[in-house]
């Protein structure tokens, strides 16, 4: 039997240096499960350090938990690689890592890169920038992804920089994506008559958060699945067997 699953696939946290400190497993989890979510997804900028850490909070308590990056290509373009587990985000992150220039990390400028475990201890300082772009382009950072088994999400296409749009100025027609992200899901009406060909697409919004506070938005993404997986969701995006997709507004908003 199908039921709704409210989602969040992108998500920040301490590890991304513009997330607020705040934004540690606990305290994400604990949000996620006051704003009745059922599904997050964990997509720190070029790095995946911290999802176990949010993944074993995560599972105490029943949530679910996606892990992903967003990549930030060689064209400055934004894209959310989700992947059904640990094993093949890890190896999508060496990958991701051995294309991200070996430039230093200043905290007072950019903000600190924190690993942390699930009671949000600190692991460890990272020290790599993580706001470059990788030396690898679109095609090249999406078929990668998608070879370990990864869901590619061009991210916040309506926004004026590091999107797909901005930047390009088009969906390149055989780039293999699962969905694209909408920033602002209450003018979808005017993007798509910008861009008529982005019906075609499934489209999905989630809240980009690097604060608590930006976790909670007037819109949501459901889905309609069996049961809150990463294979159910791969099935939703391709509407198979009547699982769907759906932005609306949220439910529960505090
Ligand atoms: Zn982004
Ligand atoms: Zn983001």
């Amino acid at each position: 039997m199908l039921k709704w699953f409210s989602a969040d696939l992108h998500i920040h946290t301490v590890l991304s240096p513009c997330a607020e400190l705040d934004m540690g497993p606990i305290n994400i989890v604990e949000a996620a499960e006051k704003l009745d979510m059922d599904i997050i997804g964990i997509t720190d900028h070029n790095s995946a350090a911290n999802v176990a850490a949010v993944m074993e909070r995560a599972d105490q308590r029943g949530l679910v938990v996606i892990g992903g990056i967003e990549v930030q290509t060689r064209e400055e373009v934004h894209v959310l690689c989700l992947f059904p587990g640990l094993e093949q985000l890890s190896a999508y992150a060496a990958y991701i890592r051995s294309r991200l220039p070996k430039v230093p990390n200043q905290p007072e400028v950019f903000g600190d890169q924190v690993v942390v475990n699930g009671e949000e201890e600190i692991l460890y300082f990272e020290e790599t920038l993580l706001l470059s772009s990788v030396m690898a382009s679109l095609e090249e950072v999406v078929a990668r992804a998608v070879a370990w088994g990864g869901l590619v999400i061009p991210a916040h296409i309506d926004r004026p920089s590091f999107s797909v749009l901005s930047n390009l100025g088009f969906i390149p027609p055989q780039l293999p994506v699962a969905a694209l992200e909408i920033a602002w899901p209450e003018r979808i009406s005017d993007i798509l008559s910008r861009y008529p060909s982005l019906a075609q697409y499934c489209l999905v919004s989630f809240s980009d958060a690097h604060t608590l506070s930006q976790l909670e938005r007037g819109f949501c993404t459901y889905f309609y699945l069996q049961e809150p997986t990463f294979i159910e969701i791969k099935r939703a995006f391709a509407g198979e067997g009547g699982r769907r997709v759906v932005i609306e507004r949220a439910a529960k908003v505090n």
